[in-house]
């Protein structure tokens, strides 16, 4: 025997959901226009189940909790408040996309917008699960930039094989770029200005290779000599590097060909070498914000 909901049971309603030892009385219109899975349910159930004493139709929901449920309509249901938290988001989402409730998902996502930074796993996975763009690009920012702490949490396999496959190929791709950052000399494709003197400008680039490679060793081993930096500092640290060499620009040293050099070849150069890092989104215009790489959803 069921007892009735104190939230969610209203004399005026003309169906009932029972969930687990719970009746909730609800409107079918009102369920109907939030969900079309509802819609499509009441549509069958209207039509077999009023008996003699005028019952009203029932149907069992099974997959879910009372509370959960009733937390739920609190959060669809005019006139009653509950808002989205870390402890409720899982089954909102979950009940949410069962039943189709698109505004249920929407609150989810506007959520998580400003709040990832808190959980960010448990944000990637949300956003993994019911795809969200923006929430799954910026969390993996902060995911991939502590990998090795990220997948020890057992949380980490409810991530699907596929995000969890290009969490791993990003990062590998960044490891690599790491160690073969040599390389970038020995490949180098720079085209000279047509009034360069070629010669010499080309010593002065090979040179510029050794101090860089120079300054990032001895920076990144000051830095830390036992533990691999994350991704956002060791960018930090080749970013600053590359900044010093700005100063001269702006003491007016440069010739025209130095600048496509540095200007635009070599951030070329580094984009290619290393894929795409960016800021958090809402650290953009803050100064010396650090560069972080991330992963997309693709449709
Ligand atoms: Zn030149």
């Amino acid at each position: 025997m069921s007892q009735k909901s104190s939230l969610h049971y209203y004399e005026d309603g003309d169906i009932i959901l029972i969930v687990q030892d719970t009746a909730f009385c609800l409107h079918q219109n009102y369920l109907s226009m939030a969900s079309k899975v509802f819609s499509d349910m009441f549509s069958c159930a209207t039509s077999y189940t009023a008996d003699e004493l005028h019952e009203l139709p029932r149907i069992n929901i099974t997959d879910t909790s009372s509370l959960a449920f009733e937390n739920f309509l609190s959060f669809i249901y005019p006139q009653k408040y509950v808002s989205i938290t870390w402890d409720n988001i899982e089954e909102f989402c979950r009940i949410g996309d069962k039943y189709e409730f698109i505004s249920v998902l929407e609150a989810a996502e506007k959520f998580l917008e400003p709040h990832f930074r808190e959980n960010p796993l448990l944000s990637l996975i949300l956003s993994d699960r019911y795809y969200f763009n923006f929430v799954y690009k910026e969390s993996s920012k902060l995911i991939l930039n502590e990998l090795q702490k990220y997948r020890q949490n057992s949380q980490f396999l409810l991530l699907s094989y596929k995000t969890r496959s290009a969490l791993f190929e990003r990062y590998l791709d960044f490891t690599i770029s790491i160690t073969t950052l040599h390389s970038l000399k020995q490949c180098k494709n720079f085209k000279h200005h047509s009034l360069c003197s070629l010669v010499k400008h080309e010593q002065e680039i090979n040179k510029w290779y050794d101090t860089f490679f120079e300054k990032y060793e001895r920076l990144n081993n000051n830095t830390n000599n036992i533990i691999m930096l994350s991704p956002s500092k060791s960018m930090s640290i080749i970013i600053k590097c590359l900044m010093e060499f700005w100063g001269d620009y702006i003491n007016g040293t440069w010739s025209e060909c130095d600048y496509r050099f540095f200007n635009d070849y070599l951030a070329e150069q580094f984009v290619n070498h290393f894929g795409k890092f960016e800021p958090l989104k809402y650290e953009k215009s803050k100064k010396d914000a650090e560069h972080y790489m991330f992963i997309e959803l693709k449709d």
